[in-house]
């Protein structure tokens, strides 16, 4: 497995590569069972798999959790050769935004609302950094989860809008077997506000946003931002609480399968 910093070693690795299907899985890093199963899905339909690992500050609020984000490379890089990941793209903050930067995507609608009623700004800082890793590993293949889906959903608005030439594959939701959808930010939660947590997905599990509320307003210590059906492909209930100082999302599909 190769290891690449800048956008010109990447660009010139890639280079012999795009003969066949490449597939990019756009990470923060501090990988899961969820980010493994992305890896997985690449592995079995593209003949070359690029990880990015990369904590993007444009899509953390000022003064947010940016400087809290778990981060381990040493570990990520041996989840993602043990996943048969043939390059991990892992710039610095610099190279991805070189001094003077200025040029942001910004998906008007699908960007601002739920999410991005809560977290202004963090819809463009997503779809600008993966219109840039897109442009950089011109993948075939691009992996998102399910789990964020209003993330799936402005992406793959990104790409008709833009006509990205390039497939957008979502992945179910992976959850332990408590039923908590995995996330990087459950290891900041204690035990007792992880115990909490697990309202979310209970609540989303009535498939029914008043319902969902109510289960959320009886459970003691959480906050709620949002719980609301989303009209995504598929639609989705959705919602986001805070526990303590960490702020979950998660989703059920109100079609297909119940991931
Ligand atoms: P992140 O590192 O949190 O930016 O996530 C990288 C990718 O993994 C995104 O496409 C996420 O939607 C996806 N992902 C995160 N958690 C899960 C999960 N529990 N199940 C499936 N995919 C996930």
């Amino acid at each position: 497995m190769r290891v690449t910093r800048t956008i010109a070693d990447t660009r010139a690795d890639l280079a012999p590569r795009h003969g066949g299907p490449v597939g990019l899985v756009p990470t923060m890093g501090s990988l899961h069972a969820g980010h493994l199963s992305l890896l997985r899905g690449a592995r079995a339909e593209c003949d070359t798999v690029v990880m990015s690992l990369f904590v993007n500050p444009a899509q953390f609020a000022e003064g947010g959790d940016l400087e809290r984000y778990p981060r381990d490379e040493a570990r990520d890089l041996a989840l993602a050769e043990d996943a048969g990941v043939d390059l991990v793209f892992a710039p610095s903050v610099d190279e991805m935004y070189p001094v003077g930067f200025q040029t942001w995507v910004e998906v008007t609608e699908l960007g601002s609302i739920l999410e991005g009623r809560f977290r202004p700004g963090h819809f463009r800082g997503v779809a600008t950094v993966v219109l840039k890793l897109l442009t950089i590993v011109r993948p075939s293949h691009v992996y998102f989860g399910q789990k964020d889906a209003q993330q799936v959903e402005v992406i793959r608005r990104m790409i008709a809008d833009l006509a990205l030439e390039v497939e957008l594959r979502a992945l179910p939701t992976v959850r332990d077997a408590d039923g908590l959808a995995l996330s990087s930010r459950n290891t900041q939660l204690s035990p007792a506000e992880r115990e909490r947590a697990l309202a979310l997905p209970r609540a989303l599990a009535t498939r029914n946003a008043a319902e969902a509320r109510a289960v959320l307003e009886r459970s003691n210590g959480l906050v709620v931002d949002y719980v609301e059906v989303a009209d995504f492909d598929p639609s989705v209930l959705a919602g986001a609480v805070r526990v303590g100082s960490t702020r979950l999302i998660d989703n059920v599909p109100l079609e297909g399968d119940d991931t």
